[in-house]
């Protein structure tokens, strides 16, 4: 029954919005959430990622040099909600997937941590971006056993892929310092540009995605952890990039 349930604001009016394949998705009829129902369980979500697409992933790798841009140019949001500026405060990306967003946070002067549950991703990042920690696996594992203290953590186009948007929110909320900063980035299912129907758009790929924000509902997601989203870029695209601080009065 907790599939009919929204995970953001707690509402059980939820009808059935969307289906592809034999995958299913409803929408909270208060806040707007769409999400898979039924949600998937760890051990598919295990089983989603076992094996991801090596061919892909060296395409992805390919791209190296204009990743390595965008990193530089987003690592600067947060270089820039330093106080006294980066050097020497802590950077943790979650998802970093080949280390493009560590490598920038390291030019820019922050002490840089990524994590990522592919291996492959991880050793390419150790090789080819030394100077960071790099830890295989999940966040909510990593942050339960990290001592709280992150000054700013980059997480982009991850959360569309965890099946419990508060356990996950919450770990990087655990992780960061009072007062430190997030750069998050989802698809946006609430921009004027995201295609009409849902199976058109180019993000709708069942299941991978299991959960859909609009800057309305991720904001309030955020808000009951403690994070409060201060800033909104502007997007061409139909996806969201905010940045949020942990307030001082979260616990
Ligand atoms: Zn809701």
């Amino acid at each position: 029954m907790e599939d009919l349930q929204c995970q953001v604001c707690g509402g059980d009016d939820c009808p059935p919005h969307a289906e592809q394949g034999n995958w299913s998705y409803r929408r909270c009829a208060d806040c707007g959430l769409v999400f898979l129902s039924p949600m998937l369980n760890d051990d598919a979500l295990a089983a989603l990622y076992a094996n991801p697409d090596s061919g892909g992933t060296r395409a992805y790798f390919r791209k190296e040099a204009s990743k390595l841009r965008r990193a530089r140019g987003r690592v600067r949001h947060l270089a820039n909600a330093m106080n006294g500026g980066p050097d020497g405060r802590s950077f943790l990306d979650v998802g970093c997937s080949g280390g493009f967003m560590t490598q920038a946070a390291m030019e820019a002067g922050f002490v840089a941590t990524g994590i990522d549950p592919d291996g492959d991703a991880v050793a390419h990042a150790r090789e080819h971006y030394p100077g960071a920690s790099y830890h295989v696996g999940g966040l909510i594992d990593f942050a339960a056993h990290s001592e709280a203290g992150f000054d700013a953590v980059y997480c982009s186009e991850v959360l569309e892929h965890v099946a419990d948007a508060n356990a996950f929110i919450g770990a990087i909320a655990h992780a960061m310092a009072t007062g430190g900063a997030l750069y998050l980035t989802t698809p946006d299912i609430g921009h004027w540009r995201r295609p009409k129907k849902l199976s058109d758009w180019d993000v709708f790929t069942p299941p991978h995605h299991c959960l859909f924000f609009s800057e309305t509902n991720l904001r309030q997601l955020l808000a009951r952890h403690g994070l409060e989203i201060y800033r909104r870029q502007w997007a061409f695209k139909p996806g969201l990039k905010v940045l949020a601080r942990k307030r001082g009065d979260a616990i």
